[in-house]
């Protein structure tokens, strides 16, 4: 199968025009061409690997529509908590089921799912999309720590136990969040798996630095809200960020998830300390839930490691990468749809450890093909 179109962009940049790609009959890349255009079947349009969602929490697709916009993080959260079981179980998994058509409709081939619960066990059996698993660990309380790891390792082996089809399933424990993991519970995560990603989210809220800080903000009111005495966290003098990283090892990739409040000197700081960092982007749901984007301008000026997460349809109105990324080509003319390819593709690829195998057209990967149309219509075509 020979294909071409107006533009071809690999994953990591635009190819020459005029480029053509052979595919074989199971989709996986046989070469890039430079002539036999006459041979190929042209698209209009452009052609790209198909789009990596590095962060998503499908269990949570029942909500799509429950949580008003503007709330804030904290109240978002109070939100999720009170009402994300006022569903019956065949709401939940019809809403599950009607979101990964959604994502595969969006030309994604790979997603990483946060999970609370093992809800995602049968979308993951139906090997439509390669999978990393996020097993989500929370306690903020240090003697809790092994408790709540041990709860996720409980849940990691129901994952683990599933036997992969043709696409692959991963699964790891990650943290979910600094303000509801003790330092203890980061370093039981960090010292499990020592390959596996860590994803955590980060810096979704100005009260997140507030907390570590000076222990002011909404987080001790929040933590009292939900029946937590905090008494027991003391305050860095530092951002969330350089205090809760000091638990993590280096050596382990990492996924900041969000970012939206995370600094030049935050970044700065990571950057220089952590070899395999990916900082993971959520424009849509950071502009519904808090009406504000990250500093990509920093990210960009430093080199970081870009890619793109659709977060949960409690705090986004579909799950598109290519959604995501029309809201930061609005926000942010400058950075160009080659770089904004390049995270929806290879480095989403690259931050769930599938950069063998999808995220970029080059020889030997099965990476999906998408048609990107006028009218920004999307379409699997491999
Ligand atoms: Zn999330």
């Amino acid at each position: 199968m020979l294909l071409t179109a107006d533009q071809i962009h690999d994953g990591k940049q635009w190819l020459p025009q005029g480029s053509v790609i052979e595919l074989n009959e199971q989709g996986v890349i046989v070469a890039i061409h430079q002539h036999r255009q006459e041979e190929a079947v042209h698209y209009e349009g452009t052609l790209c690997p198909g789009f990596v969602n590095a962060h998503c929490h499908l269990e949570l697709s029942h909500m799509l529509g429950a949580i008003p916009e503007g709330t804030g993080l904290i109240g978002f959260l109070l939100q999720v908590m009170r009402r994300r079981n006022d569903f019956t179980d065949e709401q939940k998994a019809e809403a599950r089921t009607q979101a990964l058509q959604q994502m595969l409709d969006a030309g994604i081939v790979a997603v990483g799912d946060i999970a609370n619960t093992t809800d995602t066990l049968s979308l993951r059996a139906q090997d439509t999309l390669h999978w990393y698993t996020f097993v989500e660990s929370i306690g903020f309380l240090p003697e809790r720590a092994p408790n709540s790891f041990a709860y996720a390792l409980n849940t990691l082996e129901a994952f683990a136990a599933q036997t992969p089809g043709t696409h692959q399933l991963r699964q790891a424990i990650v943290p979910h969040a600094p303000y509801s993991v003790s330092g203890d519970l980061f370093a039981l995560i960090a010292a499990h798996q020592p390959g596996a990603t860590l994803s955590v989210h980060n810096q979704e809220t100005a009260d997140e630095d507030h907390y570590y800080r000076d222990k002011s903000g909404g987080f001790t009111g929040f933590l009292a809200n939900i029946g937590i005495d905090d008494a027991v966290f003391t305050a860095t003098g530092k951002s969330s960020l350089q205090s809760y990283t000091q638990h993590l090892n280096p050596g382990k990739p990492l996924m900041l998830v969000h970012n939206t409040f995370s600094s030049a000197d935050d970044i700065r700081h990571v950057q220089q300390q952590f070899p395999q960092v990916y900082w993971c982007l959520c424009p849509n749901a950071n502009l519904y839930i808090e009406g504000r984007l990250p500093d990509v301008n920093t990210l960009m000026a430093t080199d970081a490691q870009l890619c793109i997460g659709t977060d949960s349809l409690a705090s986004n109105h579909q799950l598109s990468v290519y959604a995501e990324l029309l809201a930061l080509d609005k926000a942010f003319p400058q950075i160009g749809w080659e770089r904004l390819l390049r995270w929806a593709t290879y480095n989403g690829a690259c931050a769930l450890q599938l950069q063998h195998s999808i995220g970029s057209i080059e020889a030997g990967k099965r990476p999906g093909i998408v048609q990107i149309k006028a009218g920004h219509s999307i379409q699997k075509i491999v």
